[in-house]
């Protein structure tokens, strides 16, 4: 049963969006669930749940807001795009860097997926642009951007927003850190696939962590080494 949160907030989602939740549904064959959850969007999905996190105060961004968390569900329920887990096994964890690699993985994916269901976002709320320079605007005035970080973000700038006054800002952060030749080869792989994007970021940035990245399928019901795709792809 959809929870109570859930049921305010559908009513009001225009006729497409409504349509939306109900092939993810059915694909997923679970009901999508809305929880209370802080000040922003987000959503929390697996073989077993597929819940929307909304603010108290209902989507701060209205429909569109809604919407990408309905994108980000619709990958992975629909259209098969596998999911950047980490590996479910037996391996303890022995620092507290290494006990936050679950969640970093998890925020990673959720980077790599923007690359792909922001252009859907816009495409349908056009003023979801200034949102997200906003947005891309502060992550580029961050210091403690991480190189891959870095990278991801030129790749939004460009790929995503083509805005010229950030593409510039972005331009120089990736001077300063030498990482011009990994932004063309990170846009290779975007084209080529998620799971070439995302081995493409574990190979250069964190090959120590790569052994435990997996790809979880919905459909297939399937998790397979991130590593594997290397293998595949010679
Ligand atoms: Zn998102």
């Amino acid at each position: 049963m959809p929870t109570a949160v859930f049921e305010q907030l559908l009513p009001g989602l225009p006729r497409p969006l409504r349509r939306l939740v109900g092939a993810i549904e059915d694909r997923a064959g679970l009901s999508i669930d809305a929880t209370p959850h802080g000040e922003r969007m987000a959503c929390d999905f697996g073989r077993h749940r597929a819940v929307i996190q909304v603010p108290d105060g209902g989507p701060p961004r209205d429909s569109a807001s809604v919407y990408h968390e309905l994108l980000h569900l619709k990958r992975y329920f629909v259209d098969d795009i596998p999911k950047l887990v980490y590996c479910d096994d037996a391996h303890e964890f022995e620092s507290d860097a290494d006990a936050r690699l679950p969640q970093l993985f998890e925020r990673l994916d959720n980077q790599i997926e923007h690359l792909f269901i922001v252009p859907h976002e816009l495409a349908r709320y056009r003023g979801a642009r200034r949102y997200w320079a906003g947005r891309l605007h502060a992550l580029l005035g961050d210091p403690r951007l991480s190189d891959d970080g870095v990278l991801v973000v030129w790749t939004f700038v460009h790929r995503v927003l083509g805005d010229d006054l950030l593409a510039d800002t972005a331009q120089a952060r990736v001077d300063q850190r030498g990482l011009g030749e990994a932004c063309v080869r990170f846009g290779r792989a975007v084209d080529e696939s998620k799971e070439a994007a995302t081995l493409f970021l574990f190979e250069t940035f964190s090959p120590g962590t790569l052994p435990r990245a997996c790809l979880e399928y919905f459909a297939r019901q399937q998790e397979i080494a991130l590593a594997s795709v290397k293998r595949a792809a010679g």
